[in-house]
């Protein structure tokens, strides 16, 4: 059998880029078909056909009903924010169509494509790192693994240093702080490297931070500077914007390498030119820095180190180009930011030696068998569980952020009721002490217990983190010597044979009407189910959790997980009307509402309706008395 070729690719929020392997061990990037080495992540959905890249990005403000941008955002969401064509679309099926179109570029450049490495960022949840699997999937690709975004930027950092090279001389061990500031997200990682060795220690980022932001800071400056001078918003027009969002970009790019340059903004036969320096810029741009540098600090205070701790600062993302970046990052830890790796393309090229190391491991070769990556969780994982002493929902983290991987945890609980039959645990993600603000990712169920357990009998909940990123859920009822039944239900994403389907009309290139008949058969008699927030504000409420505060999860004994009564075989829906006050409990929500109202006896309630009925016609009859005093006999 011939050699396959390792192939990695970075799917990026602004840019996507494929990396591969040679013969010899070093890395190359992908040419696309329009003869660059960024691909724009946009896809433009017109009436005859799939337009991926470039093409798709221009026409974002004219046709904004067509293109889908910023998907990677939206990634774990059931739908993409934005409508197109007033459809919905799922994240996972546009970010397939970039797939596909890169897909298209690595086999008109190496003859075929075998399987591939796909990146993600380190905050990603387990939700997103599926979804990204199932899109690598449905563009008709092989997906060997998903890796880490900075772990990819530090192999691509270790091979150019030689820390990978089997037998090597020894080096010693650094830690790095890859900064990596994109066209979308910021993200900020501390990783151990020694050789063949990469480890990842913390990880923090901003899912609604990068170089666009940037972007729209000088499109608000021009816009003004011409209201000013022509008494017209030139933001009210979209071909206007996007013409000054692309006049925007270029400054951005010239102010990286020159002091000033001259923005160029025309509407209806007016030019204005407005002249900008580096130092303008970096002062209507600080506040954003500025968060940056607020989560880099709270990384560094997350894995109790200090800036003597750390080697080396690496910069990727195209936005760590602005020389404001590197300023700050000197000044900020006192030392000189590297760059070794190209920070556009380090993430590929890293991703691309994964697939190497992986593709030599499974076929024996012992050359590169000895690297290991150590991964973190990037968010706490745990349980829905109550609070026996408040009777509120609660967070029950199993396994809490940045824990290094692979894990596994196990916490006891136990049942609420005598005779329990079955116990559904929800397994959630986030910070947050109340489930309702974390994520759930699914639900496995214990069913069938044996007849007669009194209350409070132990259940054990474990949670297997692997180094993958994967996360396999046991709950066993100790001392019954029944085979407890597993069943692992993802929350969100794309059935099996959802996949396969959607795969056709991504794999055409097909026009709209071809993924219009694919929602309709595959997304709608399910839309229902799936009612959660699809406007930006939701999603950024939604999203916003992974850069809050890493608290450390307080985990006292005795709380109850989700306890079922006696249940049928298969779950009954929410809102059955048969279902009685212990079958609500599997849901959670119900349950806990209920069981948290302070219940009175009956008679309580009936007396006091007849103590208000009473007072109401007493006061009635007052008011009357005071308006014709004549007609009542009496004296008040
Ligand atoms: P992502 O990981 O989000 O796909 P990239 O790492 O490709 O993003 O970075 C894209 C961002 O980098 C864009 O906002 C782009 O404008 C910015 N960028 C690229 N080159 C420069 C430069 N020379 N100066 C300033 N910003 C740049
Ligand atoms: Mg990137």
């Amino acid at each position: 059998m011939s050699r396959q070729t390792p192939v990695g690719i970075d799917l990026g929020t602004t840019f996507s880029t494929a990396a591969w392997v040679d013969e010899s061990g070093r890395t190359e990037i992908v040419r696309n078909a329009e003869g660059e080495l960024l691909t724009p992540s946009a896809v433009m959905f017109a009436d005859e056909e799939l337009v991926v890249g470039k093409e798709a990005r221009s026409a974002t403000t004219i046709h904004p009903e067509m293109v889908a941008e910023w998907v990677k955002r939206d990634m774990g969401l059931p739908y993409y924010s934005r409508p197109i064509h007033g459809r919905k679309l799922p994240p996972e099926v546009i970010q397939a169509c970039i797939l596909r179109k890169l897909k298209g570029d690595i086999v008109r450049e190496l003859g075929r494509v075998d399987r591939v490495v796909i990146t993600v960022p380190a905050y990603f949840d387990e939700p997103r790192r599926k979804g990204t699997a199932d899109a690598g999937e449905m563009a008709g690709l092989k997906v060997l693994d998903i890796v880490n975004e900075p772990t990819a930027a530090a192999l691509s950092f270790g091979e150019t240093l030689g820390y990978l090279t089997p037998g090597a001389e020894p080096k010693e061990e650094m830690t790095l702080l890859v900064y990596d500031l994109g066209g979308g997200t910021f993200d900020v990682t501390l990783l151990r490297l020694s050789p063949g060795k990469i480890q990842t220690i913390a990880t923090d980022g901003d899912v609604m931070l990068g170089g666009h932001d940037w972007d729209l800071r000088l499109v608000d400056y021009v816009a003004r500077r011409f209201k000013r001078l022509h008494k017209r918003d030139p933001r009210e027009d979209p071909v206007i914007i996007n013409r000054a969002l692309a006049a925007a970009i270029d400054a951005k790019h010239a102010l990286s390498a020159r002091g000033r340059t001259i923005m160029h903004i025309e509407v209806a036969g007016q030019t204005v030119e407005v002249p900008i320096t580096r130092g303008q810029f970096e002062e209507m741009t600080a506040d954003l820095l500025e968060r940056t540098t607020y989560t880099t600090r709270q990384l560094l205070a997350a894995a109790k180190m200090e800036w003597k701790d750390v080697s080396r600062v690496l910069l990727v993302g195209g936005s760590t180009r602005m020389p404001m970046v590197g300023e700050m990052l000197r000044n900020l830890s006192g030392m000189e930011p590297d760059h070794t790796v190209n920070a556009d393309e380090a993430v590929a090229r890293g991703a691309a030696l994964y697939a190497a190391y992986l593709l030599d491991k499974e076929s024996g070769d012992e050359a590169r068998a000895g690297l290991s990556i150590t991964n973190v969780n990037s968010h706490s994982l745990g349980v829905e569980g109550i609070d026996p002493e408040t009777l509120r929902k609660k967070n029950v983290v199993l396994i809490p952020r940045n824990t290094p991987l692979p894990a596994k945890f196990t916490e006891r609980f136990v049942t609420r009721s005598e005779n329990q039959r079955s116990i559904a645990v929800q397994i959630i993600e986030g910070e947050s002490s109340m489930p309702d603000e974390c994520t759930a990712i699914g639900r496995t169920v214990i069913r069938d217990l044996p007849k007669g357990l009194p209350k409070n009998w132990p259940i054990e909940v474990t949670f297997e983190y692997a180094e993958n990123g994967r996360l396999t859920v046991k709950a066993v009822a100790p001392g019954t010597h029944q085979g407890a039944t597993l069943d692992m239900e993802r929350s969100v994403g794309i059935s099996r044979e959802g996949m396969t389907r959607w795969k056709q009309p991504i794999d055409e290139a097909a026009g709209f009407d071809a993924f219009e008949s694919m929602i309709q058969e595959v997304m709608e008699p399910s839309a229902d189910d799936h009612d959660e927030p699809t406007t930006p504000e939701a999603i950024r409420a939604m999203q916003a959790d992974f850069s809050g505060p890493v608290s450390g999860p307080s985990r006292p004994g005795g709380w109850t997980p989700f306890v079922a009564g006696p249940r049928s075989p298969e779950p009954e829906p929410e809102t059955s009307p048969e279902q009685d006050d212990e079958s609500l409990v599997a849901d959670g929500t119900h349950r806990v509402k209920s069981v948290a109202r302070p219940s009175f006896p009956r008679w309580v309630g009936l007396i006091g309706h007849v103590i208000a009925a009473l007072l109401g016609l007493a006061l009635g009859y007052m008011i009357l008395c005071r308006l014709r005093p004549e007609s009542f006999p009496f004296p008040w």
